[in-house]
């Protein structure tokens, strides 16, 4: 592409918009920012010595290294030559370059190639799944950390430690290299032979599916995937002038109801079968783990009074579910004029929609946090709760909290004037 004059000024005006952020001091790091003039006045080398790596500069100046925990100005090190080493590295697990040559190698073992390159796609995609974890910035020095433990430990050849196991083996000094623990080296090698023994034998695997073209990959032209349309359409409208106003083109989703009361009509129904102990025990290690392990055993909501056992319910998608919110209730009494409470999820929404309500008949729209209205013993009043349902709704009641609520809010932020000069 032939750029014209104007278009050069204008990347070089654009470019010196960003140098001149990042000298200031921005999220993003470069030559020409504080640190690295702090860097280079306190090693004593020009800041054109400094061997500063891509990475570096897409990082912020507090940046930590997820593997060895130093900052940079601790990751900084002059070289023999005099040259400032500003090195943060992209480290790999080459288990996925691995599935690449083992497929080349069974495609030239036919005695005629059958596999073509949609065979060696499939071989790129289904790589993913032997690599251990995705590829990370670290240092430069945890990364050749990484060589240099497999050979101190004698590790197959295609094994790389992870940014985890790199944490647990290296003896972090500032601005030197680092020193390895051989002993803890060895002991995560031989803990971890046995599952890549596995991976190796699935690599070959598919290997041998995609070189004998025997894979199920479908290429779909990149412009049909929708992953690429939305892509487009964001690029389109941030070019336009407003990526936020991309997800307004199909009408506004969140407009009001014209029964700001509606949601609490639907009856709920419990479900005909109860969760089994495996379906507890799938939550609670694996789908919800996290909400799960939140409270203890012996947790109540203290609205509805349900247990945790009984605070699980199908979610739309029909799965199991548990999930606990701390929203933020009326607390008039309280530091902040709220209160956070640890409730579960069915109350929380409920909490939520009928602060809402309220809230749109004052025609509020722009509400964040719906619950900081009404108190937990307000919302216990309205609620009818049942097991492994979601709650419904005492209507005489809630229109009754409603009231108040509307009431309580004009107090907390009387309605402006409008119009008036
Ligand atoms: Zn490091
Ligand atoms: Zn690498
Ligand atoms: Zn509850």
């Amino acid at each position: 592409m032939i750029s014209t004059q104007s278009g050069d000024d204008e990347k070089s005006a654009e470019s010196q918009k960003l140098f001149e952020c990042v000298t200031r001091g921005a999220f993003l790091d470069g030559i020409m920012s504080p640190l690295s003039r702090e860097l280079a006045e306190r090693f004593n080398v020009l800041t054109t010595d400094i061997d500063m790596t891509f990475a570096w500069a897409c990082t912020s100046m507090d940046w930590i290294c997820p593997a060895c925990l130093r900052g940079k100005r601790d990751i900084a090190r002059l070289t023999e030559k005099g040259k400032l080493m500003c090195r943060l590295v992209e480290h790999h697990d080459h288990m996925a370059d691995l599935v690449e040559a083992e497929f080349e190698r069974q495609c030239k073992a036919h005695s005629k190639i059958v596999a073509d390159e949609f065979g060696k796609r499939f071989a790129k995609r289904a790589s993913q799944m032997v690599a251990a974890y995705d590829n990370t910035i670290i240092c430069d020095d945890c990364n050749t950390a990484d060589p240099k433990a497999k050979r101190d430990v004698g590790t197959h050849m295609d094994f790389s430690y992870s940014p985890q196991e790199i944490s647990q083996f290296v003896k972090a000094r500032p601005n030197v290299p680092h020193e390895i623990d051989r002993e803890q080296a060895k002991r995560i090698w031989l803990e971890q032979a046995e599952t890549f023994k596995l991976r190796l034998v699935i690599v070959a695997r598919i290997a041998s599916i995609a070189a004998t073209n025997n894979h199920w990959y479908q290429e779909v032209p990149r412009f049909q995937r929708a992953e690429q349309i939305y892509a487009n359409a964001e690029n389109l409208a941030r070019h336009y002038g407003s990526l936020a106003s991309l997800y307004e083109l199909a009408g506004d989703k969140r407009r009001p109801p014209v029964d700001a009361s509606a949601w609490r009509k639907t009856i709920h129904q419990p479900p005909r079968r109860a969760p089994q102990s495996e379906d507890l025990d799938y939550i609670a290690k694996v789908s919800s783990a996290t909400s799960w392990s939140k409270v203890e055993q012996t947790w109540q909501c203290p609205c509805c009074r349900r247990t945790k056992f009984h605070s699980v319910r199908l979610s739309n998608k029909n799965k199991w579910v548990f999930n606990i919110f701390t929203p933020s209730f009326y607390g008039p009494t309280e530091r902040y004029g709220t209160k956070n409470v640890v409730v579960c999820q069915d109350c929380s929404s409920l909490a939520t929609a009928i602060g809402r309500e309220a809230c749109l008949a004052l025609g509020i729209t722009n509400e964040s946090a719906y619950a900081k209205f009404l108190k937990p013993e307000e919302l216990a009043m309205v609620v009818l709760s049942h097991p492994h349902r979601q709650h419904n709704v005492d209507n005489d009641r809630a229109d009754e909290l409603v009231m108040l609520l509307i009431e309580r809010i004009n107090q907390l932020s009387p309605p402006k004037s409008v119009g008036v000069d």
